[in-house]
């Protein structure tokens, strides 16, 4: 695809991807993808339809007739729309985040989700997606791949941080959400389609002991090199 640059940003929970790869996006003027957000919308309909979250079938005939969008605002900051409703902040749900599993795990949704992916990548041509299988499965073919890490405790910290920040009187322990990302992070490495797994060919940052603007400085630099 002439003029195409595509920027895959794959990693756990709480490593950095969203805030870095909202940063390279804007920097660059790139379109930016947040495709957690698409499995997070489905989930959301699939619990307040009453859907058994066991019923594959069921959940499958649901992502049939379910359409999700995303609409930009300035300064790439996203809207994600479930039929049309506004849901951004409802998507962020505990209860939604501990439910992505059964969506994320089901072959069938993961290629529709991946379709959509890729159409709104190839329609602006340059993207950077972040996800759990950008580099491995929706863009093998990236024109750059990195993999962002960090360790649990940190992650957590980072995730904690950022609760207090919304709910200041949050009754969710730091131990909680150490435990929540880190089954989510087990859930998501060892399901049988497209676990989350770094690329052979992605460039690895460990974020533990790095500013965010460290690692958008290193991001940044790599992008700039290879355009
Ligand atoms: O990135 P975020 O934390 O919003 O993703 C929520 C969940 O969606 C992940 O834990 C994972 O189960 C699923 N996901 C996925 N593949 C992606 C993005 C997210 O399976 N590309």
């Amino acid at each position: 695809m002439k003029g195409k640059f595509i920027v895959a940003i794959d990693g756990p929970a709480g490593s950095g991807k969203s805030t870095i790869a909202k940063g390279i996006a804007q920097h660059f003027n790139f379109l930016y993808i947040d495709t957690g957000a698409m499995y997070r919308a489905l989930t959301l309909k699939a619990m307040e339809e009453g859907v058994d979250l066991q019923d594959t079938n069921k959940l499958q005939l649901l992502a049939d007739k379910t359409k999700i969008d995303m609409k930009y605002l300035s300064g790439n900051a996203l809207k994600v729309f479930l039929d049309s409703r506004d849901v951004t902040l409802a998507i962020r749900s505990p209860e939604v985040t501990n439910n992505v599993f059964y969506i994320a795990k089901d072959a069938a949704i993961r290629k529709k989700m991946v379709n959509l992916q890729r159409s709104l990548a190839k329609r602006h041509k340059k993207a950077v997606l972040e996800g759990r299988d950008i580099g491995t499965v929706v863009f093998p073919d990236a024109d750059i791949k990195f993999f962002l890490d960090a360790q649990l405790e940190e992650r957590a910290g980072r995730r904690f941080k950022e609760l207090k920040e919304r709910e200041s009187k949050t009754k969710v322990s730091f131990k909680q959400i150490e435990q929540d990302i880190s089954q989510r992070d087990k859930k998501d490495e060892s399901r049988k389609v497209a676990p989350l797994k770094m690329a052979v060919d992605a460039i690895y940052i460990d974020t533990t002991n790095l500013s965010i603007k460290e690692v958008f400085q290193k991001v940044r630099e790599k992008v700039e090199n290879a355009l």
